[in-house]
């Protein structure tokens, strides 16, 4: 077996930018936000695990215990499946009529959110769902009249088994809204109507709302990606992503020289340009043009000029070291998530979603 030292680098192996993902950082991160909520967590693989490769990372975090896996799709389910035979794999968006046989064949938990969505479950034959109550979130889900008609009308869950009654927290990360207690208290009085059902509460940040916003099992998707659960506070999570793309081109420009279209940087003094090999199609926000930063080695590279569709540059004067071939850093540590979606204009999670399939991905 090769050990990791033997694999060839990702220069070697021809690779632009890619997302090196750090499994154990999830799964560590998983184990505690279990710990914390103390109580069982599921994993939010949603969104190709925000953007962190979900058929990659999925297995270790079964082997850790994860039993329960939520996806936004119905297709993002299916592939889930090939690589997790046998844990509960839960779809947050819901089916619709054509998609129920799919559901079915591989065993795939629908999140029902609406009478429409209860009926036709019920219809194909029932078992075993999630059912979602809108507690103040205004999106999906069953509102308060709607769970209050199921409560009298029993037949309208014939052969539906609700594993889990769960909502959806609004401001989780900002503990002092009020929305948090309110949307509790809506969802105990939800609960007391149907006091066999367990129950789902918490997101990310919703376990650290302490021990009230406890519940059978917590939903985090954000934190298990090392993205700030308690923004204002040190991060208790450990990020699990680094981002690096080749330089392409070193140049030495001249004082008065431009870079990049529509020329909206201009050089002050002799300048070295390094152009990498990352850009808006891969996900690496347009907005960014002469904002923020890549690392090298420790050095800063503040990006100059617009950011293209392939190509980002930055300015190289003061970085020592660097070569045509080196790699840059564009997020990881020194560069977390949240400080380019601040410069972005964002928040964390876009800018991990947004990273796209061009961007190669290695897990360790
Ligand atoms: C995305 C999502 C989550 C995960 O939220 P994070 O803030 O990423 O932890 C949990 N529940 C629902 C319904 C979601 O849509």
């Amino acid at each position: 077996m090769r050990t990791s030292s033997e694999r060839p680098t990702h220069a070697e192996a021809g690779l632009g930018a890619v997302l090196d993902v750090d499994t154990a950082a999830i799964v560590a991160n998983w184990r505690e936000l279990a710990r914390r909520h103390g109580a069982p967590a599921a994993a939010v693989l949603k969104a190709d695990a925000y953007g962190h490769g979900a058929c990659a990372v999925a297995p270790s975090l079964a082997r850790a215990g994860c039993e329960t896996f939520f996806v936004a799709h119905l297709g993002e389910a299916l592939a889930l499946r090939a690589v997790l035979p046998a844990a509960r794999i839960a779809v947050l968006n819901g089916p619709n009529g054509p998609q129920i046989p799919s559901y079915r064949a591989a065993g795939i938990v629908p999140v029902l959110s609406s009478p429409g969505q209860l009926a036709l479950w019920r219809e194909a034959g029932g078992g075993a769902a999630f059912l979602h109550a809108d507690t103040g979130m205004n999106r999906l889900g069953f509102g308060e009249a709607e769970m209050a008609h199921l409560a009298a009308e029993p037949a309208l869950l014939a052969r539906v088994e609700v594993a889990l009654l769960m909502t959806h927290l609004v401001a989780s990360e900002e503990p002092a809204d009020p929305a948090n207690a309110l949307q509790r208290e809506r969802f105990a009085r939800l609960r007391a109507l149907f006091p066999a059902w367990k129950t789902s509460l918490a997101n990310s940040s919703g376990i650290f709302l302490g021990a009230d916003f406890a519940s059978d099992l917590a939903r985090p998707g954000a934190a298990l990606y090392g993205i700030n659960p308690t923004p204002g506070h040190a991060n208790p999570m450990r990020p699990a992503a680094t981002l690096t793309a080749p330089v392409l081109q070193l140049r030495e420009i001249r004082p008065g020289e431009s870079v990049g279209y529509n020329a909206t940087w201009r050089a002050e003094r002799p300048t070295r340009i390094a152009t990498v090999g990352i850009g808006y199609a891969d996900g690496w926000p347009r907005v960014l043009g002469n904002t923020g930063h890549a690392l090298f080695d420790g050095h800063v590279l503040p990006l100059v000029g617009r950011v293209s569709m392939d190509l980002t540059t930055y300015d190289a004067t003061d970085v020592r070291g660097l070569a045509e071939g080196s790699r840059v850093t564009l997020l990881g540590e020194g560069v977390a998530a949240e400080t380019i979606a601040l410069w972005a204009g964002t928040n964390a999670y876009e800018v991990l979603t947004r990273i796209g399939p061009r961007v190669g991905r290695c897990h360790r």
